[in-house]
């Protein structure tokens, strides 16, 4: 597997309202997304953890899934919602706020982008560090591996160029993990549905609190890896300090969120756009 990932970015951007098809590989019915992010990186346990002990816990976001009818469920704010034993699954995710972003040498548009993302460079902030996600370490060996179309052949038939240059799967994937090895580890059981009464409605309408992302959180670094079990101790404690968390990642999200036009709106051309994320405590990019 080889990609050339330099002015790309399609796989940490939600380019869809630029891209000239319809981008809908994640909504194809089964299982849907409850919110409408585009490519959400799912963590493990572990880096969930991780990114809570930074002091990060303010740059993930959980993800539920609608019912399809087949599966199990369970209905909070009228969503029937993908649940394992009376209880709603999810991932955590990272945060997508708008940035001005210029992919596939495009002018500077809102854009919903990975917080991780230099909006400049279009380098990420985390490559190479312990933060760095597995699934993004992995992009695209997954697809690869499964073979399904991959972000960057996506990129490559809308805006050209040859971005997937080796389609070989690579032999070894971080984050693969499917089934039963996910559950606990990557697709998490939330225990207590009634909790998440007024959040589900926020989580679908893309308008969640820290309170409500926090909720998530707790119960994924509460999970035990291989169950559906969560340890009520561990997620509360979890969940307290999530609600702590004050980074620079959230101090990014207010910044652009302030600023932002509609997604696909041209964005104003300024040289300090890194600057603007560095100057709030964003560790700067490495060349590629
Ligand atoms: S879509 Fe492919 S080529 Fe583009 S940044 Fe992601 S991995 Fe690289
Ligand atoms: S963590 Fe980095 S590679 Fe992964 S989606 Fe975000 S910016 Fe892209």
């Amino acid at each position: 597997m080889r990609v050339n990932c330099e002015g790309c970015a399609g796989c940490c951007i939600d380019w869809r309202p630029v891209a000239p098809e319809t981008l809908d590989h994640e909504r194809r019915g089964r299982r849907d997304p409850l919110d409408d992010t585009y490519n959400l990186v799912p963590l493990t346990r572990d880096e969930v953890k991780t990114f809570l002990d930074e002091g990060l816990a303010d740059a993930m976001t959980p993800r539920l899934f609608r019912a399809d009818g087949r599966t199990n469920s369970v209905t909070v704010d009228g969503y029937d919602l993908a649940a394992i034993d009376g209880g709603p699954v999810f991932y955590v995710g990272l945060r997508k706020p708008p940035k001005p972003v210029g992919p596939f040498g495009l002018d500077p548009t809102w854009l919903d982008t990975c917080i991780f993302l230099d909006p400049e460079t279009l380098r990420c902030r985390i490559h190479g560090s312990e933060l760095y996600p597995a699934t993004c370490g992995d992009y695209p060996g997954q697809n690869l591996t499964l073979d399904r179309e991959t972000e960057c052949e996506r990129v490559e038939r809308s805006y050209g160029g040859e971005r997937l240059l080796d389609d070989d799967p690579p032999e070894k994937l971080r984050g693969f993990a499917l089934g039963p090895q996910a559950l606990g580890a990557k697709l998490f059981v939330y225990p207590d549905p009634e909790e998440l009464t007024g959040v589900v409605d926020r989580l679908a309408d893309g308008e969640t609190a820290a309170a409500d992302r926090a909720l998530f959180v707790g119960a994924a670094v509460g999970s035990r890896p291989g169950t559906t079990a969560v340890d009520g101790e561990k997620a509360e404690r979890g969940r307290k300090r999530a609600l702590e968390a004050n980074s620079w990642a959230g101090a990014v999200i207010e910044a652009w969120t302030r600023r932002a036009g509609r997604p696909g709106d041209d964005a104003e051309v300024r040289a300090d756009r890194s600057e603007l994320e560095e100057r709030r405590g964003a560790p700067p990019t490495e060349e590629w």
